[in-house]
């Protein structure tokens, strides 16, 4: 087991890629916080997870309600005496290009992804630091930290925006032995990738098979999506890794869609 014991938050966990990672932290030992907006889907996602030999807590966390994370992050620590993972996952797409954009979009985005990324992870850095015992954030950028896609803005600017986030907190956290990297995967067939499927189909006049082969994997080495179990594979190697040899990196798992 490579995560025995450690504490694990995982935001947005409920779901898609986060809940891969949640699921695989647990088989590995880890004791796992399952948080989403919506408390029953946080419950029962943990009861799964317990009945799987796992153990896991579900909260009600908006990643965007600094008084909410903070009372969360405050109870985890109650429970089980600290914080030794966060991943930062919670997240959203919005399909519309700039011209057509609207301003509390772009907002609502930021306010998720960035604002959420940056609330989250400094609850649980203060824990890490007072607690000395090191530990590792990873933050879920995407391609799009990397490279742009039309219609995509507010999304491509917040994932740029997590690469610096985490660039600075690997350079705080290093004399605290807090990690800090980002997971930047290719698309993968979650439900968030499912809603764009039909929208960029219209928006761009395409079929949505050709929006599949034409815009998502048509870069990609080998037409392939990345997998919930490829991500949460690469999470377990950065929630696992004990040295500081691996920070302030992001990581690419695409299927060769972007090469460094
Ligand atoms: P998903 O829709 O399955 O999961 C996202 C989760 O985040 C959901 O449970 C959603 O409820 C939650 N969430 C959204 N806003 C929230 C908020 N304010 N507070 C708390 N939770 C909130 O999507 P996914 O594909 O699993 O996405 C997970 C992360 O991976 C996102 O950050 C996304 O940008 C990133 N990502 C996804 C892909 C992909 O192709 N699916 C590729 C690269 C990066």
């Amino acid at each position: 087991m490579k995560l025995k014991n450690r504490v694990a938050l995982v935001t947005g966990s409920t779901s898609g890629i986060g809940l891969g990672i949640a699921k695989l932290y647990a088989k590995e030992g880890a004791k796992v916080v399952i948080s989403s907006r919506h408390e029953d889907d946080a419950v029962k996602t943990a009861e799964a997870i317990k009945e799987a030999g796992g153990e896991a807590t579900g909260f009600a966390m908006d990643v965007s309600d600094e008084a909410q994370v903070n009372s969360v992050v405050e109870e985890v620590v109650q429970l089980y005496g600290g914080i030794d993972i966060l991943v930062s996952n919670a997240g959203f797409q919005h399909i519309d290009a700039v011209d057509q954009l609207e301003l509390k979009d772009w907002k609502s985005m930021m306010s998720v992804h960035l604002d959420g990324a940056f609330i989250v992870a400094k609850a649980c850095l203060r824990h890490m630091y007072r607690a000395g015992k090191g530990g590792s954030i990873i933050f879920m950028g995407s391609v799009h930290s990397k490279q742009a896609s039309k219609l995509k803005a507010p999304y491509v600017t917040a994932k740029h925006g997590l690469i610096g986030l985490s660039k600075v907190i690997a350079k705080e956290g290093a004399e605290h032995g807090v990690r800090s990297n980002v997971i930047c995967p290719g698309y993968v067939r979650t439900p968030l990738v499912d809603k764009q499927i039909p929208e960029q189909a219209r928006v761009l006049g395409m079929s949505e098979e050709d929006v599949i082969k034409k815009v998502m994997l048509a870069e990609t080495v080998d037409g392939e999506f990345t997998t919930v179990d490829d991500v949460a594979q690469v999470a377990l190697f950065l929630g696992g890794m004990e040295t500081n040899v691996l920070t302030g990196q992001s990581l690419v798992v695409s299927h060769g869609w972007f090469m460094e």
